[in-house]
């Protein structure tokens, strides 16, 4: 015989706890096998009947996990400073070596030589920071100056707004009236002085004459 689904849910609990009668039971089960929603109801009490955490240890359970999250904090913290430490020194590291590769700028004709009044004037014009060697030797010519633009591959990534260097090679009570000529030289300004006049001769044929009093 079929029940109304009030009644088998008044025994529904009985029915879950095992305490119905032989009947009840029998009565539930063949209600069940065609009620979908007493089906859900006693799904649901299985579900309710759970267990449910004791409060102290849900408190144990929260400190424990409070705890862990400092600690993660922390390490996130110390990660962090470590990084960031490491950033520092490798961007020192990297800004050293790029500042320590020193290039000899080709000669192009944005490089001029002028007499002017404070002395004999090197410019250049272009995007970067550029240093100025110079060096003045008595050649077979006369005396001549020879000068050269380097620049470093730091200077490429820190260019600013530089877009002209000026550098007096001679200035004028230096002597700079009694240069015959100024060479623009891509070698090492200071190895010039060491040549004999023969190798010195050579490598002003491979030096740019910029400048003929
Ligand atoms: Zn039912």
């Amino acid at each position: 015989m079929n029940y109304p689904c009030g009644i088998i849910k008044d025994l529904l609990p009985l029915y879950y706890d095992g305490v119905c009668s032989p009947e009840s039971s029998q009565a539930v089960k063949e209600h069940l096998a065609h009620c979908p929603q007493c089906r859900a109801s006693l799904e649901a009490l299985k579900v309710g009947q759970e267990p449910l955490p004791q409060p102290d240890e849900e408190e144990k359970k929260a400190a424990s996990f409070r705890s862990l999250k400092k600690k993660l904090r922390k390490k996130q913290i110390q990660i962090g400073v470590i990084c960031v430490a490491l950033a520092v020194v490798c961007m020192l590291l990297v800004s050293t070596v790029l500042k320590n590769t020193v290039r000899m700028v080709e000669y192009k004709d944005n490089i001029q030589v002028t007499m002017e009044k404070e002395g004999l004037v090197s410019q250049l014009e272009g995007t970067l920071w550029y240093t100025c060697s110079s060096v003045t030797l008595e050649t077979q010519e006369g005396k001549c100056l020879f000068f050269g633009f380097t620049d470093t591959a730091w200077d490429d990534l820190i260019t600013g707004d530089q877009t002209y260097c000026k550098y007096t090679l001679c200035p004028a009570d230096k002597g700079a009236d009694q240069i015959e000529k100024v060479y623009y030289y891509t070698g090492d300004c200071a190895d010039l002085s060491r040549l004999s006049q023969t190798q010195l001769a050579q490598e002003m044929e491979n030096a740019v004459l910029l400048w003929t009093k």
